[in-house]
């Protein structure tokens, strides 16, 4: 019998924290510019689980995109130290809840399976061997 992988996540202050269970069903990294301002970081790199595989700890704010333009898209993170995003991403990924994947601070959390607006990276930033690159959302 297998024995289902559980992972660990929090923000950096620990107030908030997550577990999961089971492995992603889906993950990627993206360098939009969307996701460059919400992470502070010149890239994201998220994981989506199935809602019944999380579960959260701890007091969030909750912040929609845009508006209300997208009631079943939106983003929580930690109100102490505004870290430890998970968020919904509705029509996207029915059913689940994506999370930064930082959060987890493991080396050997699966790798996202493409990195998507790669024409909008950072200059200096040199393509990865081991993960394919998408210029924009789908090809
Ligand atoms: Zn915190
Ligand atoms: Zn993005």
């Amino acid at each position: 019998m297998q024995v289902e992988t559980v992972r660990q996540g929090r923000c950096d202050c620990g107030g908030l924290s997550f577990t999961v269970r089971g492995e992603p069903v889906h993950t990627h990294a993206c360098t939009c510019t969307e996701c460059q301002r919400s992470t502070g970081s010149v890239m994201s790199h998220s994981a989506w689980f199935p809602e019944a595989a999380v579960a959260i700890e701890g007091d969030y704010t909750l912040h929609h995109h845009r508006g209300s333009e997208h009631p079943d898209r939106y983003r929580c993170f930690c109100p102490t130290c505004g870290t430890g995003r998970f968020f919904k991403s509705g029509a996207a990924f029915p059913g689940t809840i994506g999370f930064a994947v930082g959060s987890f601070a493991d080396p050997d959390f699966p790798p996202p399976r493409y990195v998507l607006y790669w024409g909008n990276r950072p200059n200096w930033l040199g393509q990865p061997e081991s993960v394919p690159v998408r210029a924009e959302a789908e090809e």
